[in-house]
């Protein structure tokens, strides 16, 4: 079996799947892809109303817990879900199709970023989508891998109702989270395609795996990036019940998730000094800031009979 590829994309989720996908493309390049979560998918992962399903089933979720805040449910650990397989998190979230603010875009600009403000974003967003409803407009795309799908919950008189309720409140209406403007009530639009949820795996991944120049394992989850100086050259996993290393000419890219990627940073001996000694890892590159400031919104389910509101 091959033990030596050109790429080495650790996590095969939302970016994980688009980057086995671009690097393989014009097929100079061999890629591998790395997964710790199983292959395949399920039911409750194909269809939309299973979704929450998931957050009691752990097959394909980590299902971590984050430290107790004493400001936050009474110091009760907050369950912090997160996707485990082909797909990642974009095969057990909610499928909404939300683009981030344009000010985040900008403020990470500003920081000395170039490149990623808004305005060089928007091409790039248009170019990946195929939007069902608005294709051709000018926030939205056509023909692009990431099918995306006009809201259906329109239809629900409860759904009706909130909006409603909201517009008499005094918030503005909008119809398109990801237009000119991202602020207001109105209806998500989704990532489903035919009453299918629609992936990172199923937009991206999975049409490449008919590629000669991809390989993905599954079950294969990376212990440690091993470095030759400051240059990372290969990677330490568990495939399948066996240990093995897996040799990059070229790059090994970390796509492991928010919380994945600074910890397998970590693994690998880069991060802060004293977190490093205290867990017994030989430090190899002193990088204060990994796994430390990340931020997350808590969601926070309203349920009623026949219907459930999420409000984030
Ligand atoms: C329950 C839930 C609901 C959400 N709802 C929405 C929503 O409606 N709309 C929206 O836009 N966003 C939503 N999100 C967020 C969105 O899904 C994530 O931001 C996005 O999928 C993150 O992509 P990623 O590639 O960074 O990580 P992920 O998609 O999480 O992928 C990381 C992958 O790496 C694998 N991995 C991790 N460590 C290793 C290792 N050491 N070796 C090998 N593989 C590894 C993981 O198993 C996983 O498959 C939701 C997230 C969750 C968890």
């Amino acid at each position: 079996m091959n033990e030596n590829f050109d790429y080495i994309v650790v996590g095969a989720g939302s970016a994980g799947s688009v980057l086995a996908d671009r690097l393989s493309a014009d097929g100079r390049y061999s890629v591998c892809i790395l997964e710790a979560g199983p292959g395949g998918d399920s039911f409750t992962i194909r269809t939309p109303g299973a979704f929450a399903a998931h957050m009691f089933l752990k097959k394909y979720n980590w299902a971590f817990n984050a430290r107790p805040d004493q400001k936050l449910r009474d110091g009760e650990p907050l369950f912090t879900p997160r996707g485990k397989g082909l797909g990642g998190s974009s095969s057990i979230n909610g499928m909404l199709y939300v683009r981030g603010q344009k000010e985040d875009y900008d403020e990470w600009e500003a920081l000395g970023n170039e490149g990623w403000g808004y305005r060089e974003m928007l091409p790039y967003f248009i170019k990946s989508e195929h939007h069902e409803t608005l294709s051709g407009t000018p926030y939205h795309g056509k023909g692009g891998n990431l099918h995306i799908s006009a809201p259906e919950t329109a239809e629900y008189p409860m759904s009706e109702a909130f909006v409603d309720a909201a517009r008499q409140a005094g918030f503005p209406c909008n119809s398109d989270f990801n237009g000119a403007n991202q602020e207001g009530v109105g209806y998500f639009h989704l990532n489903i395609k035919n009453g299918r949820r629609f992936g990172a795996a199923d937009a991206y991944l999975k049409p490449a795996m008919t590629r000669q120049n991809l390989t993905v394992f599954t079950d294969a989850q990376a212990k440690k990036v091993v470095f030759e100086g400051k240059r990372s050259v290969a990677v330490e996993l568990r495939h399948k019940g066996r240990d093995r290393v897996l040799r990059a000419n070229r790059e090994i890219i970390l796509s492991g998730g928010a919380i994945n990627s600074p910890q397998l940073l970590q693994l690998s001996g880069i991060g802060d000094r004293d977190i490093l000694e205290n867990l017994g890892i030989r430090g190899l590159h002193e990088l204060p800031g990994v796994g430390k400031n990340l931020q997350e919104h808590v969601d926070a389910c309203v349920l009623a009979p026949s219907v459930s509101l999420v409000v984030q």
